[in-house]
Formats: structure tokens, C-alpha cells, sequence
């Protein structure tokens, strides 16, 4: 028995919850007493490969392919599981974030496979292998057991944190056939519509509502945010209605988040919102109504008009 574990970079770069994956696989190994394997695909260079014995990586499977530079779902998820195949992997393990919510169901029908996707714990590998998952939308947990010989886990970003240990490293190339099916839908290049961090991917979101009027008033969320090194959503109407682009929308239909910080100003926490939002470590809330819903869930709340409370906080963070 042995564990795979895929790591997503953008651009190259390892993304952070590439890295947790990584620790969350060796821990799985170190209690199952095997070894851990990380596959990497596409255009990663030898450094940023070595970046990942930081995290208990020993050996990294490179597939540095120019067909496979940008993602492709059907073709990474066949290079994943021929790695696991040639590995005899019994746990492959992957981030479950936007990819890998497409990646892990393919990768476990190819390896007949049982599959947890939304992992927020270590198996319980005592006698069975059970695993605790969320599940309807982010309100309850799970608890599943894979009987399947092969378990293909995906890990919510932020659920484990990105602990380090340390190994030597050792990279190998490898080079699978990739069959022309597999990329019949080729993304040719990708163009950023800005640098700001990914919303996926922060420690802390700065997130608005309908309660800021319009979209001429969000100049005052993007300022918190860039003091707070936050990235910032909104809500589903505020994205419908064109105020914020949709990648920012978070919630049921929108992006699921799990940062160590959201602060939700102007939302009033409808069940559909929380379903993407309540996973967060600390929850600040800014409403100027004391019986809206967010209250019950927030950690800290301040009920006041938004339009006085943000550029009063702004200030404060400015003064420190
Ligand atoms: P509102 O409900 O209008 O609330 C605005 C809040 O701002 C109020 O609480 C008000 O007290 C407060 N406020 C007003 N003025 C101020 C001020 N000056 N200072 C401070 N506070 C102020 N919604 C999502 O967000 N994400 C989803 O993924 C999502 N999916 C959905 C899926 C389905 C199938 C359905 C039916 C709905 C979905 N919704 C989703 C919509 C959801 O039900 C709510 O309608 C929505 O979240 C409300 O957005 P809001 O809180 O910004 O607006």
C-alpha cells in the first residue's frame, strides 16, 4: 500500500492548498506506514518541484508535458491514475478545489476506486478506512467508510493547514501516454482578468452585500481588503445584478470558502449564503438590522451602518 498525492500549481507556482494536500497525504502515509508519492503536471520548474519536500514529499513524479501545460480534466485525470497504477498507490489523495472537484470522480471510476470528496479530517484507518467529510452544502458533517481497495480522497482547502516536515527529495520524470481523447477540449492559454488573490485560495475574505447600495460603494471594501491582505466576495444578487463580477459570488451556487477570516458586511445571511461561508474559522458580521440572520453564526458582530463602521475600521488598521 502506498499514497499518491496530486499538487496544483497556477502558472507554476504551487498553490497553497497543493501544499496542504501534500501534508495531509504524508500524514495518511506516516499512519498507514507506507511511503508518499506527489505528481506534478505541466510546466513546474526543478525548484519550485523541490518546494514540496518541505511538506514530506520525498519523491515527485514530474510530467512535464507542453500538451498538458494547462489543465485539462480528462487527460490530468488519466496521468493521475496511470501514476497510481504504476505506483500501486491504494490512497491517492487531491485538493478538492475547483479542479479537483472534476479531477477526483474521474480518477476513481478509472481506478475503481471509492471516492470522499470534502475530507476535513485524517482517516480513521483502526480496522476500517472511515473518513469525515461535509456534506449538504457545508451543514452537516459525514462520516463515510470506503470499502473499496482503492480510496481516492479529496481534501477541503483549509480543513487540515499546511504543516511542514521536512525530507530529502527526489524528482523523476515521468511521461504516460496520453491518448487523443483525453484532450479533445484544450485550453490554450489563460488571461487573468487581475492580480488580486484568489478568493479560492485566501486566509481571509472581505465580503459585501446588497446593504452597500451599488457598486460605486464597494471602493471602501476593497480598501479593508487590501489592508487586511484579504481577498473580497459578495453575494448573490450583487453579482446577478452586475455590482461584482461572478467569480466573486460565494455561497450554494456560488464558490464554497473555508478562510481563517471572513468579514460579511451588508449581507443578511440567508441559508444559501452560509452554505458557502460558514466553514470559515472567524466570522465578523456588520449589519445595521440586530435580528439578521448572520448574527446567530458570526463569531463577532457589530450592529451599525456599514457606511460609518468600514472607514472607521479603515482607519484604525491605517493608524497600526
Ligand atoms: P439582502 O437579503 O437584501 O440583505 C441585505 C442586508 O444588508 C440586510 O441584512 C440589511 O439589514 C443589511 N443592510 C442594509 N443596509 C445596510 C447598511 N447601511 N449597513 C449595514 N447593513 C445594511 N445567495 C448567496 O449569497 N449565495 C448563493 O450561493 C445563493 N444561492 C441561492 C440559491 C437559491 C436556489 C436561492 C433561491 C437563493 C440563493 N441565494 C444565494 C440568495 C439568498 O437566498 C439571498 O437572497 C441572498 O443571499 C441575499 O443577499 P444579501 O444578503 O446581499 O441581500
Amino acid at each position: 500500500m502506498s499514497v499518491l498525492v496530486y499538487v496544483e500549481h497556477a502558472d507554476g507556482k504551487f498553490k497553497k492548498s497543493g501544499f496542504e494536500a501534500v501534508a495531509y497525504a504524508k500524514a495518511i502515509a506516516d499512519q498507514l506506514g507506507t511511503s508518499l508519492a506527489a505528481i506534478s503536471i505541466g510546466n513546474v520548474t526543478e525548484e519550485e518541484l523541490g518546494s514540496l519536500s518541505r511538506y514530506g514529499a520525498s519523491r515527485i513524479l514530474n510530467v512535464g508535458s507542453e500538451q498538458l501545460k494547462t489543465f485539462v480534466n480528462q487527460a490530468y485525470a488519466s496521468v493521475i491514475a496511470a501514476a497510481a497504477a504504476k505506483e500501486g498507490a491504494d490512497v491517492v489523495v487531491l485538493s478538492n478545489s475547483f479542479s479537483g472537484k472534476g479531477l477526483a470522480p474521474r480518477i476513481a471510476v478509472k481506478l475503481q476506486a471509492g471516492l470522499v470528496d470534502g475530507a476535513v479530517e485524517l482517516p480513521d484507518t483502526s480496522g476500517s478506512f472511515r473518513v469525515k467529510k461535509t456534506a449538504f452544502s457545508g451543514k452537516a458533517f459525514a462520516v463515510t467508510e470506503i470499502t473499496a481497495a482503492k480510496k481516492v480522497i479529496a481534501l477541503n482547502p483549509n480543513a487540515f493547514g499546511v504543516k511542514e516536515q521536512p525530507v530529502d527529495v527526489q524528482v523523476e520524470a515521468f511521461q504516460p501516454e496520453i491518448r487523443g481523447n483525453d484532450l479533445k477540449t484544450v485550453i490554450k492559454d489563460i488571461v487573468r482578468a487581475t492580480d488580486k488573490i484568489s478568493l479560492p485560495d485566501a486566509e481571509r475574505v472581505v465580503s459585501g452585500g446588497r446593504g452597500l447600495k451599488g457598486p460605486e460603494n464597494w471602493g471602501m471594501i476593497e480598501e479593508l481588503a487590501g489592508l487586511l491582505g484579504a481577498a473580497t466576495a459578495c453575494s448573490k444578487p450583487v453579482s446577478d445584478a452586475d455590482w461584482r463580477p461572478h467569480s466573486e459570488h460565494v455561497g450554494q451556487t456560488g464558490i464554497a470558502i473555508r478562510p481563517n477570516l471572513y468579514i460579511a458586511i451588508g449581507i443578511s445571511g440567508a441559508i444559501q449564503h452560509l452554505a458557502g461561508v460558514s466553514s470559515s474559522k472567524v466570522i465578523v458580521v456588520i449589519n445595521k438590522d440586530p435580528e439578521a440572520p448572520f448574527f446567530k453564526v458570526a463569531d463577532y458582530g457589530i450592529v451599525g451602518d456599514a457606511f460609518e463602521i468600514v472607514p472607521k475600521l479603515i482607519e484604525a488598521l491605517k493608524a497600526h
